[in-house]
């Protein structure tokens, strides 16, 4: 069986596991005590914070360690929320745990601006430009899309929030691009960046906020204080110790090397196929969202589970019928219909992707002969 759907997740690496072992079992102890032992436990956790901070490119500011993304994005908008006339502006593209709450802040009566995107997948900057003004408290943009590999320009992003919404905060959801693409929050200056060790060979549930120097963040979770007081509870140590050895043994240059040629062949394998395009092909090299005309892509997905695994979209909106992100490109709900996401990792190789695109497209013109 071939695995791609690795924006989904990711399997653990034996190194993060081990490290995971180390902490869950010799070095159990509670950081916060006060004994020689668990002060050696909070001594590794704050090198973990500094080596993530590096790897982020972050000049100062601080890392809060989370229970994944997901609690990262809530955080970052619920924690940015503030009374009075103030005004929020996501786009459209943001993962679920950015428009959910989004969505919760408009029910209770926020205004909220949702940036559309545009047929490369990309934000519309320009609306972003016209709704930024001196009231904007929180903007939150992701680097890569998910479901279609799109990539903002974050840069563009923070130069039209910091010289027309000075006092606004940008958050970016860096989930799909960390230790993927080589960036730096501190060149695209970024206030909140997001992170989840499961989509880089770490463990599931745990996570990561980097917070900028001075940004004003509430905490949501009340308790003991831990985490500077944002993220109170014993901290998920073995889970955050694999996350930083998972990240530490990505070389980031040369696994996108790596999967930009694995991508770059799977798009040959199919580039001359009738009723397949490619919906953001200049995208990231690690997702590559697929349209086949006149398929279900819910059939399709099943008829090849034995032999690839491949995602429909993101795993977390794979249940509703429509793809939102797709939709909001200007797809048709029919052209969604065959919308079929393959994400490659810096483990999977070119023998699998390979046959991979050989064996998408068989069982793809199977599918087409029967619904014909
Ligand atoms: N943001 C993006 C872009 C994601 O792809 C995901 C994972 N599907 C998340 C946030 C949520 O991450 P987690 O699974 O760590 O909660």
């Amino acid at each position: 069986m071939i695995y791609l759907d690795n924006c989904s997740t990711t399997p653990m690496s034996e190194d993060a596991l081990k490290e995971y072992g180390k902490y869950a079992s010799a070095c159990f102890y509670n950081p916060s005590a006060s004994y020689a032992e668990a002060n050696k436990v909070r001594l590794k956790l704050d090198e973990a914070r500094e080596k993530l901070k590096k790897m982020l490119g972050a000049k100062g500011g601080e890392i809060i360690f989370t229970g994944g993304a997901t609690e990262s994005n809530n955080l970052s908008l619920k924690g940015s929320e503030r009374e009075g006339k103030w005004e929020y502006v996501v786009s459209i593209g943001e993962h679920p745990s950015v428009l959910e709450v989004a969505k919760s802040m408009e029910k209770k009566g926020r205004v909220v601006h949702y940036i559309p995107l545009t047929k490369n997948g990309e934000i519309d900057y320009s609306f972003l430009e016209k709704v930024l003004n001196k009231k904007t408290r929180l903007v939150s943009v992701m680097l890569v899309n998910n479901v279609t590999g799109a990539i903002n320009d974050i840069k563009r992003v923070s130069q039209l929030v910091k010289s027309l919404s000075p006092q606004a905060v940008l958050h970016v959801d860096g989930v799909q691009a960390f230790k993927k693409l080589n960036f730096s929050v501190n060149a695209l200056d970024i206030d909140l960046l997001s992170i989840s060790a499961h989509k880089f060979h770490g463990p599931k549930g745990v996570g990561a906020l980097y917070v900028k120097n001075k940004t004003q963040l509430k905490n949501i979770i009340f308790g003991g204080g831990q985490e500077f007081g944002i993220r109170s509870g014993t901290e998920n140590v073995a889970g955050i110790m694999a996350m930083v050895k998972a990240a530490e043994e990505i070389d980031t240059e040369k696994a996108f090397r790596h999967v930009k040629q694995l991508h770059d062949a799977f798009l040959h394998e199919i580039e001359n196929e009738k009723g397949i395009s490619v919906v953001c092909p200049d995208g990231s090299p690690y997702i590559l969202c697929l349209l086949f005309a006149g398929v279900n892509s819910e059939t399709l997905v099943r008829m090849l589970e034995n032999d690839v695994v491949v995602g429909r979209g993101s795993a977390c909106s794979s249940k509703k019928a429509g793809n939102s992100v797709l939709e909001a490109m200007g797809y048709s709900r029919e052209q969604v219909k065959g919308a079929l996401r393959v994400s490659f990792s810096d483990i999977s190789t070119l023998k699998e992707v390979e046959s991979a695109a050989k064996i998408i497209k068989e069982k793809y013109l199977e599918l087409y002969e029967r619904t014909k």
